[in-house]
């Protein structure tokens, strides 16, 4: 600029040739051109324009055509807004300062918006009257925008939080994009509707039925804006003159005093499990160019508005899921309530006579043993439809829970030692370990009881060697009940899943493959409801651990000067449970049970009559169901009329 300014024909302004030049014009150049921030001097009554190096990139395209010119003609645009200050600095006695100021430049060929904080101070000349003004500028531009959109790009990603629905996330975006009408002095957005083809679900600046903003946009083609969509969804498409797409309505203007010359749509990639698309049209600042910045800006506010959607689809859909689900749930826990209600009363009504037919004299041995397995399956069939009763008393909220403060130790070792002889007769070991505790563990009885029982029998169903123990020991106010076993384990895929409902281990290689799913599921309930807490650890062939942690009643020790615990006993259910377990999975039969044998030996006479023709044969008869297996081999001897049965039945146990 120093040569510039020592090359230009002075002569032809008002200051004449440089060596005419007041002693104070030149010191204040010389300052202006050592100094690196951007500085200019208007000097005399027209304020002949200097300027330095740094200052070019503020004139812009005015460089160097700006040089010598007055000052209200190189500024023409904000003349307006800079002569009141200019003419306050010129008075001499105090300099003018202004911070950010918008001033709307023509830098670069076209009018912008510019933020410049500059200080304007009066230059004494040689006389000490006011020569001229020396400014000093530093550009806002780039800052003021820059935080402008971040803020607006905040806001969409706060628009994003705590929606939990499309029409929710809509409405907050609106606000959002409302919130920065200067780059966007208007915004449109569509998404697509199955019915109504793109419908405009968010909007900002624009008001009621405007022809630039339909509600919805059926036909793509007749429509101003869809046409225009970018194939590529990270692109944004210009629609220049945008005035004659809609003569006759005054479009919008934001932040500004004019409208929006050009307007800019993009593509919404809504991600995530959901078939939402849609598309932004935004009218842009009528002071800015779409460059690189604005572009990426856009792109930035339309990736944020498209997350905020598809997070509220999603979680739409999942909360829509989760209703549904929880729907059949309640249809599911309905109808299980409805039919084991219905089921219970018929076999009720059947047990009765049974057991009164078991008990009279007159039953004779074929009959009893008929009856037998009749009543011992309906038996069995019972306690079946009861768990799942009492399942869905759970899941209702209907089970009545009495909690009473209890020696869970004896308790727990009485309700072992029910299986004591079922496990004998199995071959295996059952390790009772529950020395006395200090406190009592409050627990309803009932539910405790079938807890242990299950477990139990689960415990003796699940281990075809080896032992089984129970152990009990209290620490830190917990009172812990450990149920281990050496038999099949569960492998580690399965385990998650153990205590959910109707959950069973396919192949799991037990006494009986038969088993509904239920026992665990609801010992897990019924634990909770006691306010205690239930895992398992196990190993695939090495065995398992239910532990049970229960919290004791602080108040009540067991052994304390005034015992509050009265010591509980095993019901009558828990005597029934435990044989009934026993019959059915012990995979042998009780005395009382074989005489099907006997029944079609009846006439030994006879028999022995036909001795001679006697012809040995092997019949295998495979059931995983004791009573099934004795029950067709009673068929096939009496169908045969065979002379003799001989049944070699191998345990379960053995295979
Ligand atoms: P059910 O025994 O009627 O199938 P449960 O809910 O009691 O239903 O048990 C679910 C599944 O958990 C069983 O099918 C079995 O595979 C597994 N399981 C339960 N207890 C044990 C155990 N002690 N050892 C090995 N597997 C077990």
């Amino acid at each position: 600029m120093g040569a510039l300014i020592r090359g230009y024909d002075w002569n032809s302004t008002s200051l004449g040739p440089p060596d005419g030049w007041p002693q104070s014009l030149k010191t204040a150049v010389r300052i202006m051109l050592s100094s690196r921030q951007p500085i200019w001097i208007g000097w005399g009554p027209d304020l002949v324009f200097f300027y330095n190096d740094p200052y070019k990139t503020i004139i812009g395209g005015k460089h160097p055509w700006a040089l010598g010119r007055p000052t209200r003609i190189v500024w023409k645009e904000i003349w307006d807004d800079i002569a009141p200050l200019l003419e306050t600095a010129q008075t001499g006695t105090e300099g003018t300062y202004v911070e950010e100021r918008l001033l709307i430049m023509e830098r670069n060929g076209y009018e912008e918006e510019t933020y410049y904080t500059f200080s304007y101070s009066p230059i004494p000349d040689d006389y000490g009257d006011v020569g001229g003004i020396i400014c000093a500028n530093s550009d806002d531009t780039a800052r003021v925008i820059g935080e402008r959109q971040l803020k607006l790009l905040r806001e969409l990603a706060a628009a994003a939080t705590n929606v939990q629905t499309v029409q929710q996330a809509c409405k907050s975006v609106s606000a959002a994009l409302g919130a920065n009408p200067a780059d966007l002095p208007f915004a449109l957005l569509y998404l697509r509707h199955a019915e109504l083809g793109y419908e405009l679900a968010a909007s900002s600046g624009i008001e009621g039925e405007h022809p630039a903003a339909p509600s919805a946009i059926r036909d793509l083609f007749t429509s101003p804006w869809a046409p225009l969509l970018p194939d590529d969804t990270n692109q944004v498409t210009l629609v220049r003159n945008i005035a004659e797409l809609f003569v006759g309505s005054s479009l919008p203007t934001g932040s500004w005093q004019r409208p929006p010359h050009q307007a800019a749509v993009v593509p919404l990639a809504i991600a995530g499990d959901t078939d939402l698309d849609g598309f932004l049209v935004v009218g842009l600042n009528p002071w800015r160019l779409l460059d690189e910045n604005y572009e990426r800006f856009l792109l930035l506010a339309a990736g944020q508005i498209a997350g905020a959607i598809g997070h509220a689809s999603a979680y739409q859909q999942q909360q829509q899921r989760a209703e549904e689900l929880a729907e059949l749930d309640r249809a599911k826990t309905a109808f299980f309530s409805n039919i084991s209600h219905e089921f219970r009363t018929p076999l009720t009504l059947m047990l009765g006579p049974l057991e009164e037919l078991l008990a009279s004299a007159s039953t004779d041995g074929r009959d009893r043993a008929l009856i037998d397995i009749t009543y011992r399956n309906s038996q069995r069939l019972l306690k079946l439809v009861n768990a799942l009763l009492d399942f869905s008393r759970i899941e209702a909220g209907r089970v009545e829970v009495k909690l009473t403060a209890t020696d869970l130790a004896s308790f727990t070792a009485e309700l072992a030692s029910l299986f004591h002889s079922t496990f004998d007769r199995a071959g295996l070991k059952l390790v009772i370990d529950c020395p006395p505790l200090i406190h009592a563990v409050a627990i309803d009885r009932d539910l405790w009881e079938r807890v242990i029982l299950n477990l139990m029998s689960n415990a003796f169903k699940f281990t075809l060697k080896g032992c089984v123990t129970v152990r009990v020991r209290e620490a830190q106010e917990r009172v812990e009940v450990v149920i281990s076993d050496t038999g099949i384990g569960i492998s580690a895929e399965e385990l998650p899943h153990i205590f959910e409902r109707f959950h069973r281990v396919s192949g799991a290689n037990g006494r009986s493959i038969e088993g509904s799913g239920i026992g665990l599921a609801l010992v897990h309930e019924l634990v909770k409801l006691q306010g205690g807490d239930i895992e398992v650890a196990s190993e695939l062939n090495v065995g398992s651990n239910f532990r049970i942690a229960m919290p004791v009643a602080v108040a009540n020790t067991v052994s304390g000067a005034r015992p509050l615990t009265e010591r509980a006993s095993a019901s009558a259910a828990a005597h029934e449970f435990v044989d009934l377990t026993s019959r059915s999975l012990s995979g042998t039969q009780s005395d009382e049970q074989t005489p099907e044998i006997t029944t079609i030996t009846e006439q030994p006479s006879e028999l022995l009559a036909r001795a001679g023709d006697f012809v040995p044969g092997k019949v295998l008869v495979a059931d995983d169901n004791v009573d099934l297996c004795w029950r067709s081999l009673i068929l096939l001897a009496v169908s045969t009329g065979a002379l003799m049965v001989s049944i070699n039945s191998a345990s379960t146990a053995d295979r």
